[in-house]
């Protein structure tokens, strides 16, 4: 056979021998302990090789705007207000050259699979949606992006939203997402993007229940909506900070409850440990769902980075190892298969709730990235950074490891 190259000695699961890859016409056209090959030679060196990491939750759109969007008050009120007036700002160019700012940033990082949330409101109209939609195709080369268009500032209580929305589905949005908490009218809402969801055939994604108040939450009823419509697996929540406030009785009765109405949980550690929690003064609570709870119980469970450098958020650099890293310090996880659970929530089964298959196997694309670590659980102890990737056999991004200088 001929191949174009050979991948050797790469670790495709933790423990396993290392096995050589033949790539042919931008597929996985060999996998076995040796390969002969006249093809040129990429060493792995034992590292471990991935399908790469998958960001099921980012925006770009409102990324990279600290210089003009200051949220003073550090609460959620204050990060919605600031975006809501620095959106006055944006055009498509704009948003075109911070988003792919942030995209170039995950490449490098490993990441490959994107879902990106895109405002819709009559202020900002459908160029950040067309902005996101250039993007995807220019980055093409290194990863997919998934658009998935949302009514951030209320869909029922903000007329000429929806017709947006519907134009955007109209013209190739991925899915719809929901945002109630800041709707006059939550569970109209949650019904009309349920509505719009059938009509158009999408999956959805919830921005649901941004605080740490247990007593009410909108989780039942989008829950009680997902199987009146027959969506048991299409839909996403994102942050449901309430869930970390949840004693474990209570908390046990939404994971089955997630896990019934088939419902994906999305954690966005950052960005709830930054904005949740504001009223105490001290004891503040850490505010991040309990993601490994939801996915012990069968929940397809995420962990994403949502913000980068914005008033939600101050922080980023894309790098999923370390927000799995970050999710595994907060929720006090240290065991192997913990932190293997926590690698799982931005690979496997963030490649799963976004529609993909994460299996490295014949007759699959060559889509790879190569981790310095030899298992899963390192890489989110040691926050592994990646060291290659390529995509259909292309290199996409190389990022070595230091050498050091001795004297
Ligand atoms: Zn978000």
């Amino acid at each position: 056979m001929s191949l174009d190259l050979v991948i050797s000695q790469a670790r495709l699961q933790d423990g396993a021998a290392p096995v050589d890859i033949g790539i042919a016409e931008g597929k996985i056209a060999a996998i076995a302990p040796r390969i002969d090959s006249d093809a040129p030679v990429r060493e792995a060196r034992g590292g471990l090789l991935i399908r790469g990491f998958a960001d099921s939750h980012l925006h770009l759109d409102k990324a990279c705007i600290l210089e003009r969007a200051v949220n003073r008050s550090g609460t959620l009120k204050g990060a919605l207000e600031a975006v809501t007036e620095a959106k006055r700002g944006f055009t498509q160019e704009d948003v075109y050259a911070r988003g792919a700012k942030v995209l170039e940033q995950a490449i490098g990082q490993g990441t490959t699979l994107i879902r990106t949330q895109v405002e819709i409101d009559p202020v900002i109209g459908l160029a950040g949606f067309h902005a996101v939609q250039q993007l995807a195709k220019d980055y093409a080369w290194a990863l997919d992006l998934q658009i998935c268009v949302f009514p951030q500032e209320g869909l029922l209580n903000y007329p000429g939203t929806e017709e947006l929305l519907r134009a955007a589905l109209a013209q190739g949005a991925d899915l719809l997402g929901g945002c109630p908490y800041t709707d006059s009218d939550p569970h109209g809402q949650i019904a009309r993007i349920f509505e719009m969801a059938r009509e158009f055939d999408v999956d959805l994604d919830f921005h649901l229940d941004f605080d740490l108040d247990p007593g009410w939450r909108h989780l039942d009823e989008v829950a009680r909506q997902t199987i009146a419509f027959g969506m048991q697996g299409r839909v996403a929540i994102g942050h449901v900070t309430k869930l970390s406030m949840l004693p474990p009785e209570a908390l046990a009765q939404s994971v089955a409850l997630l896990r019934e109405a088939g419902i994906a949980l999305t954690v966005l550690p950052a960005t709830d440990l930054f904005i949740t929690g504001r009223e105490f003064d001290h004891a503040v609570p850490r505010g991040v769902a309990p993601a490994h709870r939801f996915h012990a119980g069968g929940v397809c469970c995420t962990v994403a980075t949502n913000n980068v450098l914005n008033p939600f958020t101050p922080y980023g650099d894309c790098s999923l190892p370390r927000m799995a890293n970050l999710f595994a310090n907060v929720a006090q996880l240290g065991q192997e298969a913990d932190l293997s659970a926590c690698f799982d929530m931005v690979s496997g089964a963030a490649f799963r709730l976004l529609g993909r298959d994460p299996a490295i196997r014949l007759g699959s694309a060559a889509d790879l990235v190569l981790l310095p670590g030899a298992s899963r659980a390192a890489t989110v102890a040691e926050i592994g950074r990646p060291l290659w990737g390529m995509r259909a056999g292309r290199m996409s991004f190389e990022a070595p490891a230091p050498r050091l200088l001795w004297p």
